[in-house]
């Protein structure tokens, strides 16, 4: 075991972080009161090589490893979390899906494009309805001759403002998780329009609009993977969108940090640095440790898909702990900066604010603790079964196990856009 980064991934670290305090950390401040991201931002992205950071070379992407992925949305959400998930719904979750699941004609079409980001992609699985328990969703998707009707709507999808190309999960067989299909929706699609722009408490940098569609049709084609295999598309691709926003929540926590560092040591009260008093000075000591905790648990993720191993559980761990840690910590940062910190003088309330979403979006952090609960139990479930072979327990006994897991089970909640 070692924990040094490689060179490739601190040179990526090193590019992204001064990219970011140059081109977006003097800014983000503007664009959090303008609720708007800067467009011009994507082709410069584009030539950085963040936007096809995923994506392998073939298609014009940097093919660059996880851990080098999550490195990048780190170093961008500290500058601007807006910014960071912005980034990480387009290269963390929608070019992966592109590439993994379209046919080469779509790859061809879409994914170059989207690496230079002059294309950006979209997620689009939650609905008014169906949210943690994404396998109710109602969207249909009605197969007609050479290709598929869409009719539905779909809510809260980040980048659905601009993005050209959207991975849309719609039903296409019996209610439950069996029978959703994935589908690339083109931006220029009839029957296809954006709707309302959704006010939000924080990374306000970012773009969530809701979607309707309304007789769209799309061409056999545009369906990813196959046909009511969706959900699981989604399971997949959501096990790796959570590192993002694991690394989205580790990146406002060091802004914290440093901010904190720096105002305790330069605001003197009672003729001292506040940072001398051991009230403010366990916190930022305490918020060190956490960063720490974090960054390991995310990079650890990172490098175990690396590997080829499964990340459900330790991705949900890592965006558990990384997301609990940085609303903690922002709260305590703007603390710090006392009366301060709450204007918009100083960027800790909008730590504050943006912090929060990372305990909420792909995924809750309730819906984490199941898929981790549901992982450690469906695991002693196995064991007992084993032992069960030499040596049977009683009815009683297991279907009280079975209780506890089976219904965590049907709550799908892998899924939860
Ligand atoms: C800014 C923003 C951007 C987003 N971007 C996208 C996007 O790009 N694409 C997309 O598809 N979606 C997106 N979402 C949706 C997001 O993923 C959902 O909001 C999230 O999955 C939670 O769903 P919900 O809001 O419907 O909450 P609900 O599912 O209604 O949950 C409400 C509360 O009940 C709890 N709860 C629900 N079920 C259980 C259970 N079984 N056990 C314990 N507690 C439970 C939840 O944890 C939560 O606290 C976005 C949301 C926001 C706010």
């Amino acid at each position: 075991m070692h924990f040094e980064l490689a060179e490739e991934q601190k040179a990526v670290r090193q590019m992204v972080a001064a990219f970011a305090q140059r081109e977006i950390q003097p800014n983000a401040g503007d664009w959090d009161r303008a609720h708007a991201f800067p467009l011009e931002l994507f082709a410069k992205l584009g030539q950085l090589g963040l936007m096809g950071m995923s994506v392998s070379d073939k298609y014009g992407g940097g093919a660059l490893d996880t851990i080098s992925t999550v490195l990048a949305i780190e170093e961008l959400s500290k500058a601007d979390a807006g910014i960071g998930v912005t980034v990480s719904v387009h290269a963390g979750l929608t070019t992966r899906i592109v590439e993994a699941f379209a046919s080469e004609e779509i790859k061809q079409k879409y994914l170059p494009k989207m690496c230079t980001g002059e294309w950006v992609g979209a997620f689009a699985l939650t609905e008014p309805e169906s949210g943690s328990d994404a396998a109710s969703l109602r969207m249909r998707a009605r197969s007609d001759g050479d290709g598929y009707v869409l009719d539905g709507t779909k809510q809260w999808v980040t980048n659905g403002g601009f993005a050209q190309a959207f991975v849309v999960f719609a039903r296409t067989g019996a209610a439950g998780s069996k029978g959703i299909s994935a589908f690339l929706v083109d931006r220029d699609t009839p029957g296809f329009t954006i709707g309302r722009v959704t006010d939000k408490l924080g990374i306000r940098s970012s773009n969530t609009v809701d979607l309707t569609f309304e007789d769209a049709r799309i061409p056999a084609a545009h369906l990813l993977g196959e046909q009511d295999a969706g959900y699981k598309i989604a399971l997949a691709s959501l096990g790796t969108g959570r590192l993002g926003i694991a690394a989205q929540a580790v990146g406002i926590l060091a802004a914290c940090l440093e901010t904190s560092q720096r105002y305790a040591r330069e605001r003197h009260q009672f003729g001292r640095a506040i940072g001398a008093f051991q009230a403010v000075s366990f916190k930022i000591a305490d918020m060190c440790v956490d960063l720490d905790a974090a960054r390991l648990l995310l990079y650890r993720a990172a490098w175990l898909r690396d590997q080829g191993m499964p990340v459900i559980e330790s991705s949900s761990k890592a965006k558990l702990f990384a997301s609990t840690a940085a609303r903690k910590h922002a709260a305590e940062c703007v603390q710090i900066l006392g009366g301060y910190g709450y204007t918009t003088e100083f960027p800790a309330e909008r730590y504050y604010r943006d912090a929060k979403i990372t305990e909420i979006y792909e995924g809750t952090s309730e819906v984490q603790r199941i898929v981790i609960a549901r992982e450690l139990l469906g695991r002693l479930e196995e064991r007992m079964q084993k032992q069960r072979g030499a040596q049977p327990m009683s009815g009683a006994v297991n279907n009280g196990l079975a209780g506890i897991v089976e219904p965590a089970a049907e709550l799908s909640p892998d899924a939860a856009g």
